[in-house]
């Protein structure tokens, strides 16, 4: 195709075969084409219509694809503008399919001739005169075609075009032609980045026949700069869909220069975006994939003036290729996507850097990243997560991936309506009453908890319960358990002593977790109320985590909680259970923790995996609780139970029913327990291992195993960080190695861990 020049008739010629093939009577004007030759056809009665004359060597299978394709879009998506072929009049009387007839040149050469619809519009001279809006739209059609072609196929699409950059690595002996050392090089390095980079992953790119050129020369405009014609198809092949963006991008982006250039290209791709998201390996080759059409357009056009130095409309090409391959060459792939719109964080920056805008930007209150050596993370996938390098990491510590992390349909359902609404609780949603039934029936049968409200985090949610407690119960005390951990607001930080050195104010008091049996210290929390009592406070909450894991993971007993909940209502207050950390799912019996138990608290307090990383949290109660409080009958989050938000969360509830989360919660935790007391024989280090369902807390201890060791414990959780598993540590005296995975930890990973933990116990003793 590259050497075939285009046919060479005249405008009279061409009126002449309009009236002889399409009986299409009128004057004739030469419009220009690279390959081919068209012409305006103008009929006295101001009917319009364009003549298609191909190039002699231009196959009819070809011919004919072309013509199907716009057939088949245009049915598809009949909105989209395109140029619709006609049927010469034999064939409509015949009512043969052909739309195009043959005809023969004076040097005996055969023409395939084809007549389009003439278009409304202008053409588009100038792809600097696109502004933001028309060029998001020329994305969003391009993209409305490309999915109108979606399940189009026709075997002429398998023609290999030099154009395609499918091909572009054969466009190395062209770039041999390039006369200047510097511009071959940049070429040479453009094509390296495409073979190493992109080659080997093309078949992974979603591919099928598109229409490969809706560039400048392609199309028509209306007067607000909108695609009002789509006006040829001669450059379709069955390709990557990506390629119809990179060439649209060669025609109407790289023009611009400056900042200009990357606005424009954002424009072009939010567009497309919006009827098609580009997925993730897409975005990833983004860069290399403009460099490979900026390549193909240097090094055909090299060739191409080089051969026909007479015509303009080929010298016109390389003019912004050799910029935008000194740019893309300049800024590597990775910046080069994310300039263009594709923003991505797989980098490799050092830690040491990492760490230091950490600290200038965010200032000294923010905790130190877990591990000597802090953890640069980029990807998770189920119970793995990765560095820029690859290297995976066994998650044993994060609870708020519950289903596993980037769980596909927890992601695509969380994507799927952040595309289509997100807004509010001022408006009417059926997904947020959904999700409060379901939060509704999942609650026990008899609790009488019957009413939710939705918030975004788990303090907001304990927030929340302790204005409903102190205005239900008009007194203003609080307690919580020695260590407690429940939130960052001023209010629920009073009552966290663990993410709080402040003193503790007079309305707040503490009382004993459970012991290790789950048995209540004696006296401990009636001690705690008395307190209170002496300095004139009278109790209005208790808030309980179900596992008090930041004490140290001290599974209750049923009896505990009981006592606890009916001296928490013999004091006129409201019970807490803070179900933020031990819900969904995590207890192996039941999706709330204090189920099992048979207590009734008043208020539940729901967050961290409810999401599964998206921020969504609850709070549920009894209509009779939240009836009277007069001030909060104005209640109103922002975001609290907006649309993806609740699809979310009911999606993480349904794979946490699919996947029998729960069951595996009991199963896996008790290998992982079993496996622990096991190692214990032969390393003293290890004292108690307490837990329930996904939940262990581990002692580790000095002499006779009552001497917490917090050194060791955190030598432990580094040298696990070495041999790829992830825990944490928690506790007052921060000793206790805390292993919290997600529900889907398997046996499988559970070995993984142990064996771990075994090797990393004997290099330390
Ligand atoms: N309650 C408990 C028991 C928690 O573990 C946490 C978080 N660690 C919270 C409340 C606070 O949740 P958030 O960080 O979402 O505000």
């Amino acid at each position: 195709m590259l050497d075939a020049a285009p046919p060479e008739f005249d405008a009279a010629d061409g009126a002449e075969i309009a009236a002889s093939c399409f009986g299409f009577r009128g004057s004739s004007t030469g419009l220009p084409s690279e390959r081919d030759q068209n012409f305006l056809l103008s009929a006295e009665d101001g009917g319009k219509a364009i003549l298609k004359i191909s190039n002699a060597s231009e196959q009819v299978e070809v011919v004919e694809m072309e013509i199907a394709a716009a057939l088949h879009a245009k049915r598809v998506d009949p909105d989209l503008p395109i140029a619709m072929p006609w049927r010469p009049p034999d064939a409509a009387a015949s009512g043969a399919a052909a739309h195009h007839v043959s005809f023969e040149g004076p040097g005996g050469d055969r023409h395939l001739i084809r007549v389009y619809d003439f278009m409304p519009g202008a053409p588009l001279t100038d792809p600097l005169s696109l502004d933001h809006d028309a060029l998001w739209e020329f994305g969003r059609v391009l993209a409305r075609l490309g999915k109108a072609l979606r399940g189009f196929f026709h075997p002429a699409a398998g023609r290999p075009l030099l154009w395609d950059i499918q091909h572009a690595a054969e466009l190395r002996p062209l770039a041999v032609k390039v006369a200047d050392p510097e511009r071959r090089a940049l070429l040479g390095r453009a094509l390296d980045g495409f073979e190493e980079r992109v080659l080997p992953r093309w078949p992974l790119l979603r591919s099928q026949v598109i229409h490969g050129d809706l560039s400048i020369d392609n199309v028509t405009l209306d007067g607000e700069q909108r695609i009002s014609g789509i006006i040829d198809f001669g450059d379709m092949s069955h390709t990557a869909l990506m390629a119809d963006i990179t060439s649209a991008w060669a025609s109407v982006v790289w023009s611009h220069r400056g900042e200009k250039l990357y606005r424009a290209a954002a424009a072009l791709l939010d567009g497309y975006r919006t009827v098609t998201p580009l997925e993730e390996i897409e975005l990833e080759m983004l860069a290399d994939l403009f460099a490979a059409r900026a390549a193909a357009s240097a090094a055909i056009s090299a060739v191409r003036v080089a051969e026909h130095p007479d015509n303009t409309y080929i010298a016109a090409f390389d003019t912004n290729a050799w910029p935008l391959l000194e740019l893309l060459d300049e800024l590597g792939p990775e910046e080069a996507a994310r300039r263009f719109g594709a923003r991505s964080y797989s980098s490799s920056a050092s830690i040491d850097e990492l760490l230091e805008r950490r600290v200038r930007n965010l200032g000294p209150a923010l905790m130190a990243p877990t591990y000597s050596r802090p953890l640069h993370l980029v990807r998770g996938e189920g119970v793995w997560m990765s560095d820029p390098e690859g290297r995976r990491y066994l998650d044993a510590y994060n609870n708020v991936p519950v289903v596993g992390h980037s769980h596909p349909r927890v992601l695509e359902a969380l994507a799927r309506q952040a595309r289509t609404l997100n807004t509010n609780m001022r408006y009417l949603h059926e997904a947020v009453l959904e999700l409060a039934e379901r939060v509704v029936d999942s609650m026990p049968a008899d609790s009488g908890l019957d009413t939710v409200m939705f918030v975004n985090s788990g303090s907001e949610a304990n927030d929340l319960a302790w204005r409903i407690a102190t205005a239900h119960s008009g007194d203003t005390g609080g307690l919580a358990s020695d260590y407690a951990y429940h939130g960052i607001s001023s209010v629920i930080a009073d009552l966290s002593p663990e993410g709080s050195s402040a003193p503790m104010p007079a309305n707040v008091d503490r009382f004993p977790p459970p012991d290790a049996e789950g048995k209540r210290p004696a006296g401990g929390f009636e001690a705690a109320l008395q307190r209170l009592d002496d300095r004139g406070v009278r109790l209005a909450a208790v808030l309980v985590d179900g596992y008090f894991t930041s004490d140290g993971v001290y599974p209750p007993s049923s009896t505990y909680l009981e006592e606890i909940v009916r001296l928490t209502h013999e004091a006129g207050a409201l019970y807490v259970a803070d179900e933020v950390q031990a819900g969904h799912g995590r207890s192996g019996e039941h999706l709330w923790s204090f189920a099992a138990s048979g207590i009734r608290p008043d208020i539940v307090t729901l967050g961290k995996p409810m999401g599964n990383g998206y921020p969504v949290a609850a709070l549920v109660t009894r209509r009779e609780i939240v009836e009277g409080l007069s001030h909060l009958r104005e209640f109103f989050s922002t975001f609290g139970g907006n649309p993806p938000a609740a699809v979310t969360a009911l999606t993480v509830l349904d794979v946490i029913e699919d996947e029998q989360l729960v069951a595996r919660a009991a199963e896996v935790g008790a290998i992982l327990r079993d496996g622990i007391t096991g190692l214990a024989h032969s390393h003293p280090a290890i004292g108690a291992v307490r837990g329930w369902g996904q939940m262990t807390g581990v002692e580790i201890a000095t002499g006779d195993g009552s001497t917490p060791d917090p050194e060791l414990a955190d030598r432990i959780k580094n040298g696990l960080r070495e041999q790829g598993v992830l825990v944490g540590t928690t506790g007052p005296a921060d000793n206790v190695l805390k292993v919290r995975p997600p529900l889907v930890f398997g046996a499988g990973h559970a070995e993984i861990l142990l064996a771990a933990l075994g090797a990393v116990l004997s290099e330390l003793s």
